[in-house]
């Protein structure tokens, strides 16, 4: 297979359109790392995710979506505090676990009855969501264990040959990841710190824990 690093087109985002369509994987930029992309309601491109990154079957993939997407059907209820750290934050790299629709399929949570949810602000990312249109799980593209890749030249020492697609959007701003925020709960507790810090969050919400690893 031939690895294609392309800049965003009206051409481009077609062929990327028609890749998630076919069940395959395309990386894309994002604000914090590149990410590696399948189509979250189909279980075998989910799967492709697992098998081509070599990530344990048990690491659950955050679902992102274009700052227009309606996630009510993916999410089952909402708390106050999180409508309105959606509103401060998003699109930005604040990941929000919510309790599931379960719409998306099964391996995306690896089982779990949370879904992750993120709104990249990138605007190579919002292209490609925008173009799909659909839930994308995707997790850092990077295989396993290697560090997570803030250029398109990045994702292609790890994938070329491998994956058909990236989509660059240039320099990812510092590689810093986004925050993992679990929204489930009477207030919202940070799972992965990141990009957006508590104090951010309390500022908003009126209250963050922090989860005790
Ligand atoms: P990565 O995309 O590889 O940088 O990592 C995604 C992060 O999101 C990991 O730390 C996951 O454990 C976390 N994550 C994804 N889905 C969930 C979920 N449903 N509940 C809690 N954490 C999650
Ligand atoms: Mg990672």
């Amino acid at each position: 297979m031939n690895t294609s690093i392309l800049r965003v087109s009206g051409e481009v985002l077609s062929r990327a359109k028609e890749l998630i369509a076919a069940g395959e994987v395309v990386a894309f930029h994002t604000e914090t790392v590149y990410g590696l992309g399948a189509n979250a309601l189909c279980d075998e491109a989910v799967l492709k995710i697992f098998s081509v990154k070599g990530r344990p079957a048990d690491n659950p993939l955050i679902v992102h979506v274009h700052k227009n997407y309606d996630i009510t059907s993916l999410i089952d209820c909402e708390p106050p505090y999180a409508k309105l750290l959606r509103e401060a934050f998003l699109p930005g790299p604040l990941t929000m676990v919510y309790p599931s629709t379960k719409k998306v399929s099964k391996y995306v949570s690896c089982g779990l009855n949370t879904l992750a949810i993120r709104v990249p602000s990138s605007p190579t990312a919002q292209a490609f969501l925008e173009a799909t249109d659909l839930p994308i799980a995707a997790p850092s593209a990077n295989l396993s264990k290697h560090v997570s890749p803030v250029t398109a030249r990045h994702v292609y020492d790890d994938f070329n040959g491998v994956i058909p697609l990236i989509l660059d959007g240039g320099a990812s701003s510092g590689g810093i990841e986004s925050t993992v925020l679990d929204c489930t709960g009477e207030i919202p507790v940070i799972l992965r710190e990141g990009l957006i810090t508590r104090e951010q969050i309390a500022a908003v919400a009126g209250d963050c824990g922090v989860y005790a690893m």
